[in-house]
Parts: structure tokens; sequence; C-alpha cells
């Protein structure tokens, strides 16, 4: 045999021992934690709904160490502080040893699916929420999944790194991070007494993947296509950038605008890249003829082109009216003091805040601002290459993602 064959050859082999080594260690200690046997451990973590639909097979031992390490949910003093019922909840896991590790690798998967939110964001779907949708995703590929506990999918999501904080009162439910509108898309396509989203822009990247192969593996079949997450392409539609900035205009073509921002936050209809989408979306959902009216002035008016607006500056950013300012006195390090300045000004919309502070203390220097708005935070973001101080916002891109 050639040297290369050889050499490739024992390569497999070794690749080969490594994954059965893996595969008995997670065995065995899945075994020993779910008080079962070997092979009912092992007939799961070989299982074809266990290898990992949209990334790799969750590890058993990364599991089981996720309960005691995790620096939120991790045990204290060797007790676990989560439980079947949640964080600091008043049950014990109750193992039934034939499914555990199934469901809570499905469970991974299921989280998967979501966008994860970016550090510094604040994590804001409820795990009692996720848990409902979780269960009618799965159970109807997977029925020991039908019910899922709130500890359960607590575990997952640590187990998977997703961002978890406590509620602002003491709960035995966590805030996972994951995209908020992601989620409401999901809850609405999968339970029961929901309007079904009648748009796309805020499908999970791994939703119709996931689907597909968990169809796949219902009626026997093995194959589990590998998922990559798709890229993310932003892309600006002019057009729509202009309705998000006339919504901030007074009278019907502010409200116009503000209906169709509402839109495409609650998934009613999909972006409208030029005028002739915004009449093809007219004609599909109830409108009044007064509202075509309005939507043909609108349209009429961005025809004209006539740029610029008050409304609309040539570089499409604006700045809002500051509502309150405050400059405080700090200590800073040693005998030295500076100033905290704190500005809030009107979200776009003018129902939240725009939030600049300074902090001038010798040794901390920190200048930050950030939208304070659930429907603002989505569609504006600052515009780049300005100051701290200079902050103007603009809509943000659309974000398209490659077809997966
Ligand atoms: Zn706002």
């Amino acid at each position: 045999m050639p040297a290369l064959e050889i050499e490739m050859k024992s390569n497999i082999i070794e690749l080969r021992n490594t994954r059965d080594r893996k595969i008995k260690q997670d065995t065995r200690a899945w075994a020993a934690f779910t008080s079962t046997n070997y092979t009912t451990a092992l007939r799961q973590v070989e299982s074809q709904l266990t290898q990992g639909i949209l990334g790799d097979q969750v590890s058993a031992r990364h599991l089981i160490n996720t309960l005691n390490d995790h620096p939120l949910i991790g045990a204290e003093g060797g007790d676990f502080i989560l439980g079947e019922d949640g964080y600091y909840g008043d049950t014990q896991w109750s193992l039934k040893g034939k499914t555990d590790f199934t469901e809570l690798a499905l469970l991974v998967d299921f989280l998967r699916m979501f966008t994860p939110i970016t550090p510094g964001e604040k994590p804001e779907v409820s795990s009692n929420s996720l848990k409902h949708a979780a269960e009618d995703f799965l159970g109807q590929h997977y029925s020991p999944a039908s019910y899922v506990s709130n500890g359960r999918l607590i575990w997952a999501a640590a187990a998977l790194g997703l961002q978890l904080a406590e509620q602002e009162s003491a709960s035995h439910y966590l805030m996972i991070g994951v995209s908020e509108r992601e989620h409401d898309y999901v809850k609405r396509m999968v339970r029961a007494g929901h309007t079904r989203p009648q748009a796309d822009q805020h499908r999970p990247a791994g939703f119709t993947h996931l689907q597909t192969e968990l169809e796949k593996c219902a009626i026997g079949e093995t194959v589990i296509g590998r998922w990559v997450r798709p890229a993310v392409l932003a892309e600006s539609f002019p057009f729509h950038e202009w309705l998000i900035l006339l919504a901030d205009r007074a009278g019907e073509v502010g409200q116009f605008a503000s209906d169709y921002v509402a839109g495409i936050r609650d998934s009613d209809h999909r972006v409208a890249r030029n005028p002739e989408d915004l009449l093809a979306i007219l004609e599909a959902v109830p409108s009044s003829p007064r509202t075509d009216d309005v939507a043909k002035s609108v349209i009429a008016e961005w025809n004209r082109g006539s740029l610029p607006t008050p409304e609309l500056p040539v570089d499409r950013s604006i700045r809002t009216a500051r509502i309150t300012s405050s400059n405080e006195n700090a200590p800073g390090w040693g005998a030295d003091s500076g100033t905290i300045e704190f500005y809030e000004y009107l979200c776009p919309f003018g129902e939240g805040k725009i939030i600049e502070e300074h902090d001038n203390t010798p040794g901390f220097r920190e200048h930050d601002h950030w939208i304070r708005c659930d429907k603002c935070e989505a569609e504006w973001k600052f515009a780049d290459g300005l100051s701290v101080r200079e902050w103007r916002v603009e809509p943000k891109p659309v974000v398209i993602r490659e077809a997966s």
C-alpha cells in the first residue's frame, strides 16, 4: 500500500476510535446520572433524533456539567438549584430513563433555530413561553416531547450557552436570550389559537430544516442533512426605509406608515421593496378605500422624489428632541473628580427614549448611547461614523438570509 493511503487509513481508524470512545464515555456518564442501564442510554445517544440536526450532537457529559457548573443555574454547595419546575424550583429531577437524553437533545436543536441575542442585549423571551412553543413544535414529531418541563427548557438553553437572566421578581422562570420576534413567529406557527404569520421576515433561519428533518425521522428515513446557518445579508431598500421615516409624520400619512411598520413587526405582511410591492401587499390584506388613497398619495410623493424634505434628510438619518438632561459631579480615581452627563431624547416614534451618557470621571471616561424602545430597537440604528455626542439614528437595512 502506498504510504499516503496507509496514513489516511490510520487517520480514519483513529477518528473512529475517538468517536467510539466519546460515545462510550457519554453513554456511561448518562446511564449513571439517570440511574438507567448502559443499553437504554446507548439507544438514545445513538438515536437519529439526537445526532444534532442544526449543529453537533450535544454531549451528555456537557449536559451534566451544565447543571453543576453553569454561572447562573449551576449547583450550589453540591445541590442543584435547577429542578424540573425551574430555577430554584421545589422539585428534583424526575428522570424517566428512556427518553430524557433524546428530549434534551431535541430541545437543544429547537433552541438552535433562533438567532441568539447579541451580548449587551437583554433576554426578552420567558422560558415558560419557549417551553410551550417547544412542546407544540417537537411534540408533533416526538410524542414524549409534547410535555417539556420548564426546568428542562432552561437546562437545554444553558447547555447551548444562550444568555439567561432572572426575571424582575423572583420566579422559577428565566428569560432566555433568543430573538423575540422569531419566537413570536414560531409560537404563532405551531400553537393553536394564534393568528398565523402572513410573512416570513421573522422566520428563524433553522425553522424549515429542523421541521423537514424531524418529519423524515418520524417516517423512519435516516438521512440527516447537515445544516449550515445561512449567511446574513443586510440589504437596503430605500422605499421601505423611507416608509419607516414617514411614521414620524403627523396625520394620515404618519398613521399609514406606522401601520406598515407594525405589520412588518407582527409578520402580517412582508417588506415593501418598492411601490409596486406596497400595492401588492395592500391588495392581499383587508384595507379601506381611504387607506388605498393614502397609499397612492404616499407613492406619488415617493415618485416625485421630493428629497430632501424635513422628514427625510438626504442621508436618511435624524436627530430627535431632547426631553431631559442632567450633569452630576462624580468621584473618580484618587482625589480627582469628574462629571456624569445623562441625556434622554424621544425615540423616533415618540413612545420610548434614546439615552446618551458621558462619564467624564478620570479613570473611566465612557461615552455610550442606546435606544430604549421595544418598537424602535429593531427598525432603527445609530448612523455610522459619528461620535456619541453627534449621534443620529436611521432605519436599519433589511436582513435577508440566503436560501437555506
Ligand atoms: Zn420608539
